[in-house]
């Protein structure tokens, strides 16, 4: 039986929503809150940051775009009107030096936080199947760990505030590079006029296997649940992908580690979502490199 019992979500978005719809399905008593009208239509009873009343609730969840909005929902609201004994649990991907700085300011005031970026997209998030990455206090991740545990399958406590940024920064900047690796293969493959299906179980069964590769295959038709099968609709979308990768670049920068191909994943991902917007699917980064195809045989 988890003590917590009403839970403030702040973000309703594309992840916060289907997981306030979650709790509120498993017995919790929730409260949304969301700036945006259009977010605050997803969950019933939803209220502004303004009308949010934070005093009776055990434990707030943020669920944010990045670091900055995160820092103004604590300075502006949490810290200010939550009861001292609530539990802090921020769910969004944000810079490692904001994630120290928030459990910093919070812990001063007496609340329990910690940082629980998540993988896994909004399915995930609406069926309680997401992956915790979680940084912080060991008593104050045993107090959010019932929670966590109804929203996720998966908790991995990392060690001090922000190792969960750390742990999630390092995960996306895998997954982009690995990103570039299999949409170049196939790039090549199809201008080598390789068979796009036969390219594909080849490498499903051998060492070019990968997550991205079975989830993200970047011709259309191959995998008929893949993104680009379905016009490049996000899945996860090229600027989240290009955020998560500067991310990775900021903690490279803090830690002194030198990462030449995250540096360049991340330069890729962002030049491609500034000029498309980035709101498709990761995936359709492929297109752009197709349309880069060199003129060959003439000096
Ligand atoms: P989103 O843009 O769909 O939703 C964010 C919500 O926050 C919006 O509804 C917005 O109105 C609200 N908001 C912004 N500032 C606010 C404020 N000051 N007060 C109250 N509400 C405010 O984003 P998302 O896809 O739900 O992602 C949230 C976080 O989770 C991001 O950090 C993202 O990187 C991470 N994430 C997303 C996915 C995914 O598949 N979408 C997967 C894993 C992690």
């Amino acid at each position: 039986m988890d003590p917590l019992k009403h839970i403030a979500i702040i973000g309703l978005g594309a992840m916060g929503a289907p997981m306030a719809l979650h709790l509120s399905r498993s017995g919790y008593e929730v409260t949304g809150v969301d700036l945006d009208p259009g977010a605050r239509d997803r969950f019933p009873g939803a209220v502004t940051p303004q009308q949010a009343d934070f005093s009776g609730v055990d434990a707030v969840v943020t669920m944010l775009p990045e670091g900055p909005q995160v820092m103004d929902v604590y300075q502006g609201a949490i810290l200010s009107n939550a009861y001292s004994g609530a539990v802090l649990i921020d769910c969004s991907t944000i810079d490692l030096e904001t994630a120290r700085t928030l459990n910093k300011l919070a812990v001063e005031k007496g609340f329990a936080q910690i940082d629980a970026p998540v993988s896994g997209g909004p399915e995930a998030a609406g069926a309680g199947e997401l992956s915790f990455m979680v940084g912080g206090d060991a008593d104050h991740v045993s107090l959010a760990r019932p929670l966590l545990e109804n929203l996720g399958k998966k908790t991995t406590h990392f060690g001090a505030a922000g190792s969960g940024q750390a742990a999630k920064a390092c995960h996306n900047m895998i997954c982009g590079i690995t990103a570039m690796a299999v949409f170049e293969g196939f790039a090549l493959a199809d201008a080598l006029q390789l068979d796009a299906d036969q390219f594909y179980e080849l490498c499903a069964g051998a060492a070019a296997q990968s997550w991205t590769l079975e989830n993200r295959c970047p011709i259309p038709g191959v995998v008929p649940a893949a993104p680009s099968s379905n016009g490049y609709a996000p899945g996860f979308a090229a600027r989240l992908m290009a955020k998560d990768l500067r991310l990775a670049q900021a903690a490279a920068q803090i830690s002194g580690q030198v990462t030449p191909f995250g540096a360049e994943a991340a330069r890729a991902f962002t030049r491609f979502a500034e000029a498309t917007g980035g709101d498709l699917d990761f995936s359709s980064y492929f297109t752009a490199l197709k349309q880069q195809t060199k003129t060959i045989g003439t000096d």
